[in-house]
């Protein structure tokens, strides 16, 4: 069954100098159990998407249109004490650094124990009782709930923030950039732990991060975001594994691991320009296949033919010619 289904997303923010399109016409769906990852460089919209489906946008983002069910329900038409009793119940929401957006004068357990007895009817020592079990589930020593923030190391801190977000068994968590900041080894540990718990507790996972080989390693599926556009989606193994579009292809050069060896390259060039709804291909500045076409419009995210695979190209096919070739070079 399908728990999240995003139609058309358009959010858009009003600055002092016009508006910022920030999210353009965004869909995919995350069925039940599932891990879908949002992958994509700064400023691609990732982040945007979360808050906009949460209701938490800032006060200068507003939906455009676009529809957003979370098992079957509009929540974009919720008001927002419907939409917060939905987040706790239902959702979980770790957002970007949550791990510094702690209470620094209230203990970590104390924090947890509150949001816990919000919504549930529960004595103090019972939630107390539960913050500990949260603590051990998320690898952290439950006889350390009376510890402030700044007693905790980042990684620390981002279990805390994992735990809170786990209080009330979601039935889906939505992590952003959960791992950023973090060095290597905690990072792994981080993303370990989020895929047993919710391997545990049977929830769907919307991963968001610029990291995609974080995503090849724990997501089922996935969207890659380019300039608030979906450039491609599909299965992990489809996108990441036979990318046909040129966005995705540079990314993932940009993530050896993902790879056999090789050097980290950048995708030269700077972000697109996202003052106007894009009339062109929002990648062809900075694309190696880019034609007048790419000048046109930007390309309609069509179908594949292998299943559940899409991509936004005008080059679809010379770009999968081109990774062939690459991957077999000439003797
Ligand atoms: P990052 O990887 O850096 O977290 P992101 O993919 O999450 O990036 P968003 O934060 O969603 O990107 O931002 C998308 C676009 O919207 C960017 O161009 C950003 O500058 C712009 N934006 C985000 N928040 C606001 C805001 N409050 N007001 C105006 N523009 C904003
Ligand atoms: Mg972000």
């Amino acid at each position: 069954m399908t728990l999240l289904d995003i139609t058309d997303l358009k959010v858009t923010y009003s600055t002092k100098n016009g508006k910022v399109h920030a999210v353009n016409d965004v869909s995919f769906s995350i069925g039940e159990g599932v891990n879908y990852g949002l992958a994509g460089e700064s400023g691609s919209g990732k982040s945007t998407i979360a808050e906009a489906l949460l209701g938490l946008l800032p006060d200068n983002g507003q939906i455009e249109s676009g529809e957003v069910l979370f098992k079957g329900q509009d929540l974009t038409t919720l008001s927002p004490s419907e939409r917060r009793d939905i987040l706790w119940e239902d959702i979980a929401y770790i957002p970007q650094s949550a791990m510094d957006a702690l209470d620094p004068v209230m203990s970590t357990g104390a924090q947890i124990r509150q949001a816990i007895q919000k919504h549930r009817n529960v004595s103090k020592a019972k939630a107390r009782e539960r913050v500990r079990e949260l603590y051990d589930i998320v690898g952290l020593d439950p006889n350390r709930i009376d510890d402030y923030p700044h007693e905790f190391s980042g990684g620390m801190r981002q279990r805390v923030t994992i735990a809170m977000a786990l209080a009330l068994e979601p039935d889906l968590i939505i992590a952003d950039e959960p791992t950023t900041g973090l060095d290597v080894i905690v990072q792994d540990k981080i993303v370990d732990k989020i895929l047993e718990i919710q391997e545990r507790m049977d929830s769907s996972l919307l991963l968001i991060t610029h990291e995609i080989g974080v995503i090849a390693e724990t997501c089922d599926d996935l969207s890659i975001l380019y300039g608030g556009k979906v450039m491609e989606q599909g299965s992990v193994d489809n996108v990441l594994i036979n990318p046909t579009n040129p966005y995705t292809m540079g990314l993932k050069n940009s993530f050896p691991e993902i790879e056999d060896g090789g050097d980290p390259v950048s995708i030269p060039g700077s972000p697109p320009n996202l003052s106007q709804e894009p009339s062109a291909c929002v990648f062809k500045d900075r694309c190696p296949f880019s034609t007048a076409e790419c000048e046109q419009s930007h390309p309609d995210l069509v179908d594949l033919p292998n299943r559940n695979h899409q991509s936004a190209c005008h080059h679809v096919k010379k770009a999968a010619q081109m990774r062939r070739d690459a991957k077999e070079p000439e003797t």
